[in-house]
């Protein structure tokens, strides 16, 4: 949906329901938070019966032998078996960590200032190193890049992914610009995924910076919300073909698929990253934690058993995003002061506001007792330069907690908006 020009007479007549569901909702000083994508204690519930997966005396594979002792490994190969269909990756390019793919992106740029991945030449320290950052994008991303002194440069989200113009633009000029983060599926938080366009021209893009770098974190490949599931090529089969194979790597994680805190991460890349990283990753750890892969392989089984467990996601997750999708038709469809994403899969809601309201929206919110995630934080340094998107997490609230808190960030939309436009009722 796009943003139609304000009627200002509908607005002008949801002005007064706008200011009693707010008055209400500040008096009642209820608390309702709507602000980062937790799975629920019922998704938490899919995964219990992992806990008591592994009983005393199951503590070995054919392959690896006892996995109780220390002993380096690119992660149990059944369990890579299982998951590097669901990723489109080769299974030997596959490796598996700890929970926490934000880990895994955290080390691969901390260790690129020390030994340059394969391609670049020297080291990235003392130089000044830039990434593309599409915006809106997730806010981690880019605190993972402030935190290790890694310069941000925003670039257009369009329907179909970055704007390739932009981006081709900017890596073929500037070697300093070392890499993109990249969210192709069910993009955090516009929903967006990456077109077979769009992955062909970021493999095939000339680049100033010969160790540049996609970090494609493909966090919500299999978290899909609707019947209709969009389809992503392999970044990884598209860059072997543009004759740049190591150009991308691949993060994903069990943390919205078994337990937000005790999953597993997944690293893939071309031969030459693969052991680029896991020989970075050996002087870190003398090997991760195997019997967390175990349990994942004995609850899983097989990939089969992975896409059921996804299916049991959707049934919790999709009556929330039909709850918040509702709440925003009937509130905010006809003023033209809103647009919103209608995603199929992932966990977020993108909703932009009338440009200029988006901070006085979550102020608003935060009066009536509903937290929203910071205006801004979908931008490189908090900063979007709009003022005007602001990100909906629907997965941790009930329905009946996201009904409310809904309702009482439509007014704020409503309320923003008429201050903005000297709109009285
Ligand atoms: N990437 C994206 C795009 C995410 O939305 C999230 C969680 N919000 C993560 C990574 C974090 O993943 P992990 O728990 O594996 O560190």
């Amino acid at each position: 949906m796009t943003t139609q020009t304000v009627d200002q007479q509908k607005l002008r007549e949801a002005l007064d329901g706008a200011r009693r569901v707010h008055q209400e909702a500040t008096e009642s000083g209820s608390k309702l938070d709507i602000t980062r994508g937790k799975p629920c204690a019922a998704q938490l519930d899919l995964s219990e019966s992992m806990l008591d997966i592994l009983k005393a005396g199951d503590h070995r594979t054919e392959a690896e032998g006892d996995l109780r002792n220390y002993s380096p490994t690119t992660g149990l190969v059944e369990l890579r078996e299982i998951f590097a269909p669901l990723l489109d990756v080769p299974v030997d390019q596959l490796v598996v960590r700890d929970n926490s793919s934000l880990a895994l992106m955290h080390q691969c740029l901390a260790a690129s200032f020390f030994h340059a991945p394969p391609g670049g030449e020297g080291t990235w320290l003392g130089q000044t190193v830039r990434f593309l950052a599409p915006v809106p994008g997730y806010d981690r991303h880019f605190t993972v890049a402030s935190e290790l002194g890694v310069e941000l440069v925003p670039v257009p989200m369009t329907d179909e992914g970055p704007d390739m113009d932009v981006v081709e633009r900017l890596v073929a000029e500037d070697a300093t610009i070392k890499g993109i983060w990249c969210v192709p599926k069910y993009s955090n938080p516009t929903g967006v995924t990456y077109s077979s366009q769009t992955v062909r021209r970021l493999a095939e893009m000339s680049t100033a910076a010969p160790d540049f770098r996609i970090y494609w974190d493909n966090a919500y490949a299999i978290h899909h919300l609707r019947d209709t599931e969009a389809h992503l090529d392999s970044i990884l089969d598209a860059c072997a073909a543009a004759g740049h194979p190591d150009r991308a790597f691949v993060f994903a994680s069990t943390s919205k698929v078994t337990f937000a805190g005790a999953g597993i991460s997944f690293f893939a890349a071309s031969p030459a990253n693969v052991q680029w990283y896991v020989e970075r990753d050996g002087f870190r750890s003398i090997g991760p934690n195997k019997l967390s892969q175990l349990q994942h392989l004995r609850f899983f089984r097989t990939t089969e058993g992975v896409v059921a467990h996804m299916q049991r996601h959707r049934e919790i997750l999709e009556p929330k995003f039909d709850a918040v999708l509702r709440q925003l038709e009937e509130d905010l469809g006809g003023l033209g002061i809103a647009s919103w994403t209608d995603p199929a899969g992932g966990y977020f809601v993108s909703l932009d506001v009338l440009p200029g309201t988006a901070a006085r929206v979550v102020a608003l919110a935060k009066e009536a007792g509903v937290a929203l995630t910071p205006a801004g934080a979908t931008f490189p340094y908090g900063k979007d330069p709009e003022d005007q998107n602001i990100r909906i997490a629907p997965s941790m609230p009930t329905t009946d907690e996201l009904d409310r808190a809904m309702r009482v960030l439509t007014a704020c939309v409503v309320l923003a908006a008429a201050e903005k436009l000297g709109v009285a009722s």
